[in-house]
């Protein structure tokens, strides 16, 4: 716990440089002039994410998985191939370490080719777990802050369209402030590297202090970032998340839908992470499943795959690999493809 001294909150900070109160001015005329449309149509209103172009059409599918970048990021294209996957995410650092590699042009050149090579659609990371832009410990804090600008920067290098973040925990138990503190990290950030890459933050399953499991939560951060740098935030639904934080994706599938779209928008999600869960709903646990083996079972997978409103968006499964990577990332995407075509699921791991 940071010593009382040590704890902040951005408030002076967000109202002189965030301008909160006054974002409405910015808006576009239409908005600006109809305040009773201020709270939901402006929040959407010409900022929402752009849909990722190249998932638009439907051969191959926008089905990716997360993959290893042993040896270097340069080889990850290439696993993604091998499961037939034209969406990837990885790490462009040791997850769970602060040191900041720098990634080379070499590199970043046959990553490129890479990606060209195996038809890589779309590409993005997921950040380091040491980050807390919603922590109270100024220290902390700014460490995070200069670590996530970093891996924006690899990012940016890497011509990656997403970088998917967890908010955070606000560990002194003052939400609010955690959330403000977030949206100033993710703010300083974006304004410091520019490039296409689109931060989105990962819906989380609410465990202990942290920020972000809820829609609401989501939006208030994303509210809190000037207008301006509006469209290259968006959202990452988690399903294993979003189950063990209380939405009901088994028993109102409909329902958490409608107030995703109510909430953030439909166009603001960039991202669905599919991952059965080992917890309970509304556990609060983060402990992914293979699809179909878990607490979420096949259906609303099935309720997934066969959503037209989700068929351009991007999906990575980050499911359990077991020994053989390659073999359960297949399975699991072939689990997927099975439900959306109505055969009866094979892809299980035994033969
Ligand atoms: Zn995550
Ligand atoms: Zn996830």
């Amino acid at each position: 716990m940071p010593r009382a001294g040590n704890i902040w909150r951005p408030e002076g900070m967000l109202r002189k440089s965030l301008m909160v109160n006054e974002l409405w001015d910015e808006m576009p005329e239409a908005c600006a002039n109809d305040p009773g449309r201020r709270p939901r149509q402006c929040f959407r209103r010409g900022q929402s994410l752009p849909t990722f172009s190249a998932m638009i059409g439907t051969d191959p599918d926008e089905l990716g998985a997360h993959v290893s970048v042993r040896g270097g990021v340069q080889h990850a294209p290439a696993r993604a191939g091998d499961v037939d996957a034209v969406v990837l995410q990885l790490f462009t650092k040791q997850p769970s370490r602060w040191a900041e590699p720098t990634i080379d042009d070499s590199t970043a050149d046959a990553f490129r080719e890479a990606v060209e090579q195996f038809g890589i659609r779309v590409a993005g990371a997921h950040d380091s777990y040491l980050i807390n832009l919603s922590s109270p410990d100024r220290r902390l804090w700014r460490m995070s802050q200069r670590s996530f600008e970093a891996e924006l920067r690899r990012c940016a290098q890497l011509d990656l369209d997403f970088l998917v973040t967890h908010p955070g925990n606000a560990t002194d138990g003052d939400y609010q402030a955690g959330l403000e503190r977030n949206a100033v990290g993710v703010t300083e950030s974006l304004q410091a590297v520019e490039g296409s890459t689109r931060v989105l933050l990962e819906l989380t399953a609410g465990s202990g202090t942290s920020v972000g499991a809820t829609f609401d939560n989501l939006r208030t951060i994303i509210e809190a970032v000037p207008y301006e740098l509006r469209s290259r935030i968006g959202v990452c639904l988690d399903t294993c998340h979003a189950y063990s934080a209380g939405y009901d994706l088994v028993d109102d599938y409909d329902g958490v839908w409608s107030a995703f779209d109510r909430v953030l928008g439909l166009d603001r999600l960039g991202l669905i992470h599919m991952n059965d869960s080992k917890h309970p709903f509304g556990s609060n646990k983060d402990r992914h499943e293979t699809i179909g083996e878990g607490t979420l079972g096949l259906e609303p997978f099935r309720r997934i795959m066969l959503d037209d409103r989700l068929r351009s968006v991007p999906k990575v499964i980050e499911t359990p690999k077991g020994d053989e990577e390659a073999a359960a990332d297949r399975a699991n995407l072939e689990t997927l493809r099975d439900l959306r075509s109505g055969k009866s699921p094979t892809g299980s791991m035994t033969p």
